[in-house]
């Protein structure tokens, strides 16, 4: 039996059984080959752990969302509103006007500081030497990492890279809400600033009667029926936005905003959709992909970005 580091105490239990599992396998399961008529040992190795932000976070034992440094690809750092009692920690690429820590002005998105297991195996020995409560806290803070990551006994699991960020989260259930709701208003009570992406009520509800008239011409092994979307969101599924976005945004949008740029970036949203929910990318695809979403996540900033103006 492969033995190593203990799981946290809150998932060692639920998980056990796939660890064991895991360990069987990695140690080689007598298999018989049909086609040559013996047996043979079959190893397997876990190397992707899949699930939503929330789970990934205590599979990982890292601090997660809203955290000092809270995400599980990469080391950036945030900043929250202090001045106002914010506890919420939020990581634009920007920093604010008045934050001064020595790394210049704002973070570099092609060139982040991505984890590394051998930083989170580093953090992991600090914290477990550190001798009393508040250091072992102050470094969990300053790393965004917790404890020891679940399922470490095979040692398959890169965890800095282990875990993709699944594309229905990300997109349907955060940025595509969000962006609805920047557009209406309705996002955390923020004003649209310097900039004037709103859409107005009148053209909201246009919006919300043709989606809901879009989907009477279209078979359903596309769509099911799709509501008023100016009038309840509460029945759009992730396969609703999904639809709603990559082929009815285009053209509901198209003339909508006040200004151009607003709907480009709301089609580059779409074209991020649509080449990462390609089956195969090409070098080429990858290449375009991330210069698009670079693109983007500055325009987003400059658009709709939340002035945090003190820290
Ligand atoms: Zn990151």
């Amino acid at each position: 039996m492969i033995s190593g580091p203990k799981q946290p105490k809150d998932l060692g239990s639920f998980l056990a059984p796939l660890d064991d599992e895991l360990v069987l396998l990695a140690a080689g399961i007598p298999t018989f080959h049909t086609k040559r008529s013996k047996e043979f040992e079959m190893h397997a190795y876990c190397i992707l752990e899949l699930g939503d932000i929330v789970a990934m976070e205590k599979m990982l034992g890292i601090k997660g969302h809203n955290g000092f440094c809270p995400c599980r690809s990469c080391e950036i750092t945030g900043v929250r509103m202090k001045s106002l009692g914010g506890k919420v920690y939020y990581v634009p690429l920007t920093f604010p006007s008045n934050y001064i820590d020595g790394k210049g002005s704002s973070w570099d998105p092609a060139a982040l500081p991505v984890r590394t297991q051998a930083a989170i195996n580093k953090a992991l020995v600090d914290i477990s030497d550190a001798e009393t409560q508040i250091a072992k806290n102050k470094i969990s803070m300053a790393t965004g990492i917790r404890e020891t990551s679940a399922l470490t006994r095979i040692g398959s699991l890169d965890h800095s890279r282990s875990a993709p960020w699944d594309w229905m989260h990300l997109f349907l259930e955060n940025v595509a809400q969000n962006l609805i709701k920047l557009w209406i208003g309705e996002f955390k009570g923020l004003d649209t600033g310097t900039e004037d992406y709103k859409l107005s009520g009148v053209v909201w509800q246009q919006i919300g009667r043709e989606t809901k008239e879009a989907t009477r011409s279209i078979p359903s092994a596309f769509v099911r029926a799709l509501g008023n979307i100016a009038e309840d969101r509460s029945l759009f599924t992730a396969e609703s936005w999904c639809f709603w976005f990559l082929h009815l945004a285009p053209i509901l949008l198209c003339g909508r905003f006040k200004k151009e740029k607003y709907y480009i970036h709301a089609c580059d949203f779409v074209r991020i959709m649509k080449i990462s929910l390609r089956f195969t990318l090409t070098t080429d695809d990858v290449d375009e992909l991330e210069a698009l979403i670079i693109s983007w996540v500055k325009r987003y900033e400059r658009y709709v970005t939340i002035m945090i103006n003190q820290v």
